[in-house]
């Protein structure tokens, strides 16, 4: 059964339109990549479903909740995390903090504990550097740490704007290892990229998106080998 299902969806800022008809779906446990260049609507996407912007036509549903009928506080609390572009670290915070911040919304402290660790446990740099403010981190451990808070608060589906981007190619690496771990653990993954070759490694199915709607679709190895996405968005 499909977890996240987009059907015909609509959405205007004002008189500009962000998303055109777009239907997409998520299957439990996958990792979907959403493809496409600047403007095309993957973020306005992830906003959508976040209930951070509402839909002017379609529907949007998660596990056959209508989301654009609940608060961005409630789809969070159902489980619905999104790490936008940018990370959005807390800079004078300490790593140990930030980490803790994620469990806001878990009542379990030894939950909280027992999540934080994991998190060390998946990415030692954290654990290195867990008293040391979040603002002194490079990009690559900002983007850990962002996906560390997430994992404290014990997410069903992960948003993620441009996991990769500002970071050199092996940080890259290690960003989707991460991702790949997270969902083997059971979290369903929507991943929003720019970097098209990272995503389709790790992506089990894809969306290439263009003005709003899907121009392509399909697994990652169909896409991978199709010569339009070779030439549009993985270079020669
Ligand atoms: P990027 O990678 O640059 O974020 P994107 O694929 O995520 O691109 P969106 O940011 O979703 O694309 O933008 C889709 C369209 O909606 C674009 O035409 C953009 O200019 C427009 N848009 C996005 N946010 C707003 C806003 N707050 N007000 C008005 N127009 C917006």
């Amino acid at each position: 059964m499909s977890a996240l299902v987009l059907a015909d969806v609509d959405l205007y800022y004002h008189r500009v339109q962000a998303l055109d008809r777009l239907s997409i779906d998520v299957q439990e446990n996958e990792i979907v990549a959403l493809l496409g260049n600047n403007g095309a609507g993957k973020t306005s996407t992830l906003s959508m479903i976040s209930g951070l912007v509402r839909p002017n036509a379609g529907s949007v549903t998660w596990r056959g909740q209508d989301l654009a009928k609940l608060q961005p506080w409630d789809i969070v609390a159902a489980g619905l995390l999104h790490i936008p572009e940018g990370r959005r670290i807390f800079s004078t915070m300490t790593v140990h903090e930030n980490l803790l911040i994620g469990g806001y919304l878990v009542k379990d402290q030894k939950l909280i504990r027992q999540r934080a660790d994991e998190a060390y446990a998946l990415m030692p740099r954290l654990a290195e550097r867990r008293s040391q403010q979040g603002g002194t981190l490079s990009g690559g451990e900002q983007q850990m740490l962002a996906l560390g808070r997430a994992l404290v608060g014990g997410p069903k589906l992960l948003l993620l704007d441009e996991p990769s981007m500002g970071l050199a190619p092996l940080v890259v690496k290690q960003v989707m290892q991460i991702i790949e771990h997270v969902r083997r653990n059971g979290t369903t993954v929507l991943l929003v990229e720019q970097n098209a070759r990272a995503a389709l490694r790790i992506a089990d199915r894809a969306y290439v998106i263009e003005g709003g709607s899907v121009a392509m679709s399909g697994t990652a190895d169909e896409l991978a080998a199709d010569p339009r996405v070779i030439e549009a968005y993985l270079g020669a």
